[in-house]
């Protein structure tokens, strides 16, 4: 299975980026950008990639003493970015150290359990909203600019989950959920 940690914004946030994100659908090029689903918005705090089934049980004992050791914090959407003309994404603002915090604390489970996780680089909190499709080649620094000035209403992050990605399966639209919780951990408890 292939797992991911994550932050999940609630349906408020969701919604006040829908109403953003609308209207990003108009600028010039957008024809060349797979937008993601409002429903899968997600940041992702460590990726797990594939997993065997059989440390679930082991992963899931780590995360939740990662996310007992860690209080809530506020958290709120706020601005763009971009990777190069790959992606395009939503940032976040308030209480981006505590993020980072809580994104080490998963790699770091994630390795205890025995994962095998890739260089931990630099975290940057990020929530994709649109990729590039194959053969485009959008410029995407207009999009940065039309949400340059973008503020959601802060929430409190309060859980950490653990998300399944199931891959896109051709020619059966809608067979299962993209992305599904696997499990969530209340923070500081
Ligand atoms: P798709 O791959 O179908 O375009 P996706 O990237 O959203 O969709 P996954 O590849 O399963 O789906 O990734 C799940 C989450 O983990 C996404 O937020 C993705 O950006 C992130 N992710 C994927 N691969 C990596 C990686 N190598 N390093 C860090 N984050 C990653
Ligand atoms: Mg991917």
């Amino acid at each position: 299975m292939r797992l991911f940690a994550a932050v999940l914004p609630p349906a408020r946030a969701i919604d006040e980026l829908a109403v953003a994100v609308e209207r990003l659908h108009t600028l010039p090029g957008s024809g060349g950008l797979r937008w993601t689903g409002h429903d899968g918005w997600h940041f992702t705090l460590a990726f797990l990639g594939e997993v065997d089934e059989e440390i679930l049980p082991v992963i899931e004992e780590r995360f939740g003493r990662a996310a007992a050791r860690q209080d809530p914090f506020p958290l709120r959407l706020h601005g763009g970015g971009h990777f190069g003309r790959r992606a395009l994404w939503v940032g976040a603002a308030g209480g981006i150290d505590a993020m980072r915090l809580l994104a080490d604390r998963a790699d770091a489970a994630a390795r205890r359990a025995g994962v095998a996780m890739e260089e931990h680089r630099a975290y940057k909190a990020h929530l994709t909203i649109a990729r590039s499709r194959t053969g485009f080649d959008t410029d995407l620094r207009p999009y940065v600019e039309a949400l340059a000035h973008f503020e959601g209403t802060a929430w409190t992050v309060g859980e950490l989950a653990l998300v399944r990605s199931n891959p896109p399966v051709p020619g059966v639209p809608g067979a299962q959920p993209r992305y599904e919780p696997v499990r969530v951990w209340p923070l500081g408890r």
